[in-house]
Parts: C-alpha cells; structure tokens; sequence
C-alpha cells in the first residue's frame, strides 16, 4: 500500500518519426498524486499516452525525464519486478498448457512458495474475483470475462502496492462488462490496494475510480471526481 505521485513525467519515443504530436513527447509534463488505496481512471482518446504512462510505472518503458515515487521510494530506475506492482492488461497472457490453479500459482512457484502458502493465496484471491470453479480449468474452455477474472486475481495475488489495469474490459460485451465493472469495484473496496485503470471509456472510468485523471495529446488536461470532471 503506498501513496503514487508523479511529477512532471515525460515521454519520448527514440523512433521520432512515428511520432504524432507537434511536439514529439507522448507524455508530455505529466503530474498527479494517487492516494494510498486509491482508485483512479486515466480517461482519454486512443493516442493521448494513456497506456504509455501505465508502461512507464510500471518499468515497462523508461521515463524521459520526470519522477515517479511510490511512498517515499522513486521509481524511475527500478526493475518490473521490485516494484511491488500487479498488471493486467487487455490481453489475458494466460499460459494455455496450465490450469487456472496453475497460472495464479505460477509466480509463487518461481520464489519457492509452499504448496500450503500457495494453496492459501489463491484460496484468498480465488473468491475475490469469483473464479473457485474454474480452479481446474484451462484458459481455453474459459469465456472472454472469465479470462479477465482470473488474469486479475494473478494480478492481486502478490499484494501488490499499486494495481495497474489497461483496458481490462474493452474485449468484452456489454453485459460481461458492466458485470466484472462491479466486480472489479467490489475487489477494490476489500484489497484496498492502490489502483490505476486505464480506458477510452467515460462509463468504465466514472463507475469505477475515485478520482479521474483526464489526458489529452500527453497531458493531463483534467483531474477530480466523476462529478466534478463529468461531461455529457
Ligand atoms: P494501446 O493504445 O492499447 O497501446 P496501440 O494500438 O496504440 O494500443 O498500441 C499497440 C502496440 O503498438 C503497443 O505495444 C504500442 O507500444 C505500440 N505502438 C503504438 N503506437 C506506436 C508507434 N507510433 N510506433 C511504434 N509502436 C507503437
Ligand atoms: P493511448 O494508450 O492513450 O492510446 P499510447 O500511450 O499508446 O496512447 O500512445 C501515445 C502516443 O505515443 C501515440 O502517438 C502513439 O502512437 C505513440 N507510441 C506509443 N507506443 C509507442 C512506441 N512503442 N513507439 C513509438 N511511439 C509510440
């Protein structure tokens, strides 16, 4: 659990050709602060540097220039893995050979868990985003939204400090959607973990976060609640 702030981030691309905006920053002096167990939406067109901002807290893409800190500790230079963060992206990235079990006991299997601590994990994690039936299956018999399900709940199952979900929902229907909307809500509201959404939807980000971060063409352009920064 910490507290995320980011200040005056930029992005770059090496590839400057490819670049779109007069300017050539994809993120261009990105500030805002996340409180500890805060949820909040990053809302903007395609293209505005949404997922590039989540790519770089998450140590997936380097920061140009700018600091991001959780807690009192800065990031910039910290590998993936020490950041204490969980991912989920659009894209389930379950392994197909594996069970469901299998898949969210991967990464604690990697750091020489216990069959017992793993067993406890996912016993925890499991009921938190509805999968306990689909323990034994394997990602090809599950539908798109139960995909989703279980690709959060290995997200979450490190506790991680800061949860950063892109596009969780943009595969699915409507009905899926709004569904795992709640879902996703309801989890929130138990871990209490420090979340950052990621979605060209103004429905998704508005049920879901606390707080919206509004960017366009790399900046913030807006930040508040759903209803302060609501526009119909
Ligand atoms: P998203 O907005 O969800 O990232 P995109 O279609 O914009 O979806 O990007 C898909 C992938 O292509 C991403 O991994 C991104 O890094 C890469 N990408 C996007 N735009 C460019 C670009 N102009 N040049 C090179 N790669 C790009
Ligand atoms: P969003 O997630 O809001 O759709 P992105 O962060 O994917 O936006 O993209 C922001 C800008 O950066 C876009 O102009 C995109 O083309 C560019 N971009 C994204 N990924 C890359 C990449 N890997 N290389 C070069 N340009 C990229």
């Amino acid at each position: 659990m910490a507290e995320l702030v980011l200040k005056n981030v930029y992005k770059r691309y090496d590839n400057k050709e490819k670049k779109k905006e007069a300017d050539g920053y994809a993120v261009n002096d990105l500030s805002f602060r996340c409180e500890d167990g805060e949820f909040i939406g990053i809302l903007g067109p395609s293209g505005c540097g949404k997922s590039t901002t989540l790519r770089m807290l998450a140590g997936l893409e380097e920061i140009t220039s700018g600091d991001v800190y959780i807690g009192k500790t800065r990031m910039n230079h910290l590998l993936p893995k020490d950041r204490g963060i969980g991912l989920a992206f659009e894209d389930y990235a379950l392994y197909p050979p594996l069970t469901v079990y299998e898949n969210l006991a991967f990464n604690m299997r990697a750091k020489k868990k216990t069959e017992e601590e793993i067993g406890k994990e996912i016993g925890r994690v499991a009921p938190l985003l509805k999968v306990e039936d689909l323990l034994q299956m394997k990602p090809a018999a599950l539908s798109g939204g139960q995909k989703q399900r279980v690709n959060i709940a290995r997200a979450i199952i490190r506790r991680p400090g800061l949860l950063l979900l892109d596009e969780p929902l943009s595969h699915l229907d409507g009905k899926m959607r709004q569904m795992l909307r709640q879902e996703i809500k309801r989890m929130h509201h138990e871990i209490k973990c420090t979340t950052i959404i990621v979605t060209h939807d103004q429905i998704e980000a508005m049920s879901m976060a606390d707080k919206i971060v509004i960017m366009k063409e790399g900046k913030l352009q807006q930040m508040g609640t759903p209803l302060e920064v609501y526009d119909d």
